[in-house]
């Protein structure tokens, strides 16, 4: 029996989100719109899920952003607060901009906080501007301040040893994979379309020095569905991540694979997406006491988007959600490929 005056560990699912994300516009038909977060909540309102704790977030400090982006970046950034400016052909800032960015990274930071020191089971930071494809000095592809990195840079302060990002945005997270290329204490790990936007994510790209063979990239033609997903995690996600034993798993969520999804070519279901929640929640059951946080980057198809989110809440508040069995194209090639250089590197991937 526990103290009674001393709460337990909480079992609760912590969502980080916040109205101010809505004051980021890129821009009139710009497909990543404040009307993508307004669709969630939306959804969220319709049916609330049990076991689902709403708070909002702070802004990331100076410091929490500098770990992973350069100080003349960051300073650049604020700078445009309260401008419309355009920073690359795809990414421009309004007003809010940099306070939703600020705010977006924060909630990164705040999830990995609650989850590393207890006061959450898990979290889903609800964000945006998305993040994955931020470089260390450059916006790029709808992203300012790359959330994931400045999290996993939030968990090694916080004690982690060692944290796996894991990306199954339809797009490869380009900006990601170059903060921690040559690192050994955050694997990057990605399923994506290819060759597609950005145009890196190939088989070959592995790490450098010290960082080779943390990075793992599975470059997937167009047209794989919910049990192709499955293969890929099986067969190489989940053995890969359980060999490197992480103490927090961070997933760079997008949900721009699914099937409606105007700017991609798979075909994932909002069960699929719920499916990849449920193994990658196991996997750090496993390996890491649960501790998994969730930071939403790409999903254009609103309804899909709403539906696709909502899926991996469940799976996160503890609904077990399968894969379905038989395949559409097959992952199997790819899956190969990836394998293929890592043994030649010499970080061969554990048997399953
Ligand atoms: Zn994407």
């Amino acid at each position: 029996m526990s103290d009674p005056g001393t709460p337990g560990p909480s079992k609760e699912t912590l969502v980080l989100t916040d109205p101010k994300f809505l004051d980021h516009d890129p821009g009139p038909g710009h497909v990543e719109s404040p009307a993508r977060l307004d669709a969630i909540m939306g959804e969220l309102g319709r049916a609330p899920i049990a076991g689902v704790r709403l708070e909002t977030p702070r802004a990331a400090t100076a410091a929490e952003i500098e770990a992973v982006h350069s100080a003349a970046y960051r300073a650049r950034l604020a700078r445009l607060d309260g401008q419309y400016a355009e920073l690359d052909p795809d990414t421009a800032v309004s007003p809010g901009s940099w306070e939703a960015a600020s705010l977006a990274a924060g909630a990164a930071v705040g999830a990995v906080e609650a989850v590393m020191n207890g006061r959450a089971a898990n979290a889903f930071a609800l964000v945006r501007p998305p993040g994955h494809h931020a470089r260390p000095a450059k916006a790029m592809g709808f992203c300012l301040i790359n959330n994931a990195a400045v999290a996993a840079a939030a968990a090694r302060r916080a004690g982690a040893r060692r944290v796996l990002i894991l990306d199954w945005d339809v797009h490869h997270g380009n900006g990601t994979q170059e903060i921690f290329a040559a690192r050994d204490d955050v694997l990057y790990m990605s399923a994506h379309q290819y060759p597609f936007y950005p145009g890196t994510g190939a088989s070959e790209e592995i790490g450098v020095g010290a960082g080779k063979g943390a990075t793992v990239n599975c470059p997937l033609p167009a047209g794989q569905d919910d049990a192709d997903y499955g293969a890929v995690f099986h067969d190489l996600f989940l053995p890969v991540g359980r060999a490197f034993d992480p103490d927090l798993i961070i997933v760079s969520a997008g949900y721009d694979a699914h099937l409606r999804d105007p700017l991609a070519e798979m075909r994932v279901t909002e069960r699929g997406f719920g499916a990849m929640t449920s193994l990658i929640a196991e996997l750090a059951q496993e390996v890491c006491g649960g501790k998994l946080v969730l930071l939403l980057e790409g999903g254009y198809d609103l309804g899909a988007l709403a539906l696709s989110v909502r899926a991996s809440l469940e799976a996160l508040t503890g609904r077990r959600e399968d894969f379905p069995l038989g395949a559409g194209t097959d992952p199997a090639l790819a899956v190969a490929a990836t394998r293929d250089a890592l043994r030649a590197a010499g970080r061969p991937v554990p048997k399953t």
